[in-house]
């Protein structure tokens, strides 16, 4: 059958936590505060390596957007979803970008942040959980 065109990034990677398929650049991230339904999920100016759903209309928290879901093309799961059109002007940046869920990703520090954080231990405990960051 056809293979898969998959794009290889370089540098820090944020990738398909299950089959490891690049993803999106940590350099391209241009929010952090998103939230989905499975908790923090971030903005990406741009994202390979996804196959994009049904565009549907969406009342999100911050108004009418049109939105499509992105699957990895590496396994088929489900890591986030796009902007097509925002209907408020305040929220128009976010067309044409993508959001990926954190905990359908893999960060450029490797799996141990969700590990740690799922089982409660080797992690200090207090608020501050961008693990990610340095
Ligand atoms: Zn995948």
């Amino acid at each position: 059958m056809g293979r898969l065109f998959v794009v290889n990034l370089e540098g820090r990677i944020y990738s398909c936590k299950h089959c490891r398929t690049h993803l999106a650049l940590y350099e391209d991230i241009v929010s952090k505060s998103f939230q989905s339904r499975h908790g923090k999920a971030y903005l990406f100016s741009k994202v390979v390596n996804v196959s994009i759903g049904v565009k549907e209309t969406r009342m999100m928290m911050t108004g009418m957007h049109t939105v499509a879901d992105i699957f990895c093309v590496g396994c088929g799961s489900i890591v986030g979803w796009t902007y097509e059109t925002a209907f408020e002007k305040s929220q128009k940046y976010k067309e044409g970008k993508s959001v990926l869920e954190r905990s359908k990703v893999s960060g450029p520090g490797g799996t141990s942040y969700w590990v740690s954080h799922a089982h409660g231990h080797e992690t200090a405990h207090g608020g501050g959980s961008d693990a990610d960051e340095v």
